[in-house]
């Protein structure tokens, strides 16, 4: 018979772990400890030749255990489950989604490169670029999505370091906006970027679209992030982070991560493969509620402007085109302007009863913020403006409740915003 593949969802309670090695415990235990005990002074030093890299795997061998900074069972079970979502090869997992981007920067840039990156970002990733990368000699350069392929090609180019390109990063959908970006061109540009001894590297923070509504590896990206805190963890409970791409890459900056020192530790990885298990369910339900609630709140009198995936047709152009191509659901994550100002969206916020006012993403609560002066308060006010992160914006990141709950509690806390005649007679002359 031929060999059966098995979808990731049913692969997410078992994959890598050996009942028979844990005392027949149907469940991986948490490996609550620091360092492994070696049969042998011969098998340590085995162990150790591979961690440091002295010397080859050979054939069947398997990198042992030797201390919870370099790796862990609860980890490695976990990372070993993670690649089967985006079929990469390996996946290193941290005790922050920022930990897994910094690592994944500093492991991909040497003093005098150029780092090139889509506007906007992540806060975090926004800071860590504009304020650390440059101390240590470190080339930034932005784009926004407004920008076409050959425009950002020219960017590029017109800079004094292009010949120092080393890597792209991005975030797609764009956070709170929705934005797409191409990540296919982003990996053509790469490739024209790459010289003989040189390849430029493509690293996409996958954050919002989680692992299971994009695979930007199978796009021609070298890395793929996400914070785990997210939809990977999914229960607003632990912060984590993951890198995954090929074993080489992976390596490397599994190699910095030992001396940084800033992987994940055991209950973290025990939690998350917790978590795993219920991903695909809380995820397509998640996504299922998202469209309901986008369903009802595109035609809201009180509503100006809706930023949802699954809303973009023919008429969004290159927008519509890449979402074809690129993403496999429309997600779970929607922005919207309400009429008038930061007056009505306070309003909005503070009436919410089952819905959340918090910032974070991805879990099985709902959850509701004001990005301008929340996740956002750091970027300046013009750039804001730019990237449509308006004073009117809510951003809402939709759980698993019963759509109609969510539905109800929408309507109550939007009936209780009184927009003041003025900004209606302004909009509508706008
Ligand atoms: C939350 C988030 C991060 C940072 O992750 P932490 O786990 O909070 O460190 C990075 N990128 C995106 C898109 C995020 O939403």
């Amino acid at each position: 018979m031929k060999k059966h593949t098995y979808q990731p969802e049913s692969l997410m309670m078992s994959y890598g772990y050996e009942p028979g090695l844990s005392e027949g415990s149907l469940k991986c235990p948490i490996f609550q400890t620091s360092t492994f005990v070696f049969n042998t002074a011969e098998e340590g030093k085995a162990y150790f030749e591979l961690a440091y890299g002295l010397r080859e795997k050979e054939a069947e061998e398997q990198q042992g255990l030797i201390y919870s900074r370099l790796n862990n069972p609860d980890l490695e079970i976990l990372e070993n489950r993670l690649c089967l979502w985006d079929q990469a090869e390996d996946c290193a997992v941290f005790e922050s989604g920022m930990s897994a981007i910094s690592t994944c920067l500093f492991e991909c840039l040497s003093s005098g490169d150029l780092l090139l990156y889509s506007n906007p970002l992540y806060g975090g990733t926004s800071h860590f670029i504009s304020e650390v990368l440059p101390k240590y000699g470190i080339h930034t350069l932005g784009f926004s999505p407004h920008q076409s392929p050959e425009e950002v090609q020219d960017l590029v180019s017109n800079h004094e370091a292009a010949d120092r390109l080393a890597l792209i990063y991005i975030e797609t959908p764009a956070n709170p906006t929705n934005h797409l970006i191409d990540i296919a061109a982003c990996a053509e540009m790469a490739q024209s970027f790459s010289t003989a001894d040189k390849k430029v590297l493509l690293a996409v923070d996958n954050t919002y679209m989680g692992p299971l509504w994009q695979h930007p590896l199978q796009h021609g990206a070298d890395l793929v992030l996400y914070s785990a805190t997210k939809y990977i963890g999914g229960h607003s409970d632990v912060i984590a982070g993951a890198c995954l791409g090929s074993a080489a890459l992976i390596q490397r900056i599994k190699t910095l991560r030992t001396f940084l020192g800033n992987m994940a530790g055991p209950w973290t990885g025990w939690l998350l493969m917790r978590s795993l298990e219920t991903l695909k369910v809380r995820m397509d339900q998640q996504a299922t509620n998202a469209k309901k609630v986008a369903e009802y709140l595109t035609d809201h009198p009180k509503i100006e402007n809706i930023f949802y995936l699954g809303n973009l047709g023919p008429q969004d152009g290159a927008q519509y085109d890449i979402y074809q191509r690129q993403c496999l659901s429309a997600g779970a994550m929607l922005s919207f302007t309400l009429k008038g100002g930061e007056q009505e969206a306070f309003q909005f916020l503070n009436e919410l009863r089952l819905v959340k006012l918090a910032v974070s993403l991805g879990s099985t609560e709902s959850l509701a913020q004001h990005p301008a002066s929340m996740t956002h308060a750091g970027v300046p006010r013009a750039d804001r403006e730019t990237l449509g992160i308006t004073d009117n914006l809510v951003r809402l990141s939709v759980g698993v409740e019963h759509f109609g709950d969510l539905i109800h509690d929408l309507q109550q806390a939007l009936s209780k915003v009184q927009i003041s005649e003025k900004k209606v007679a302004a909009n509508v002359l706008l």
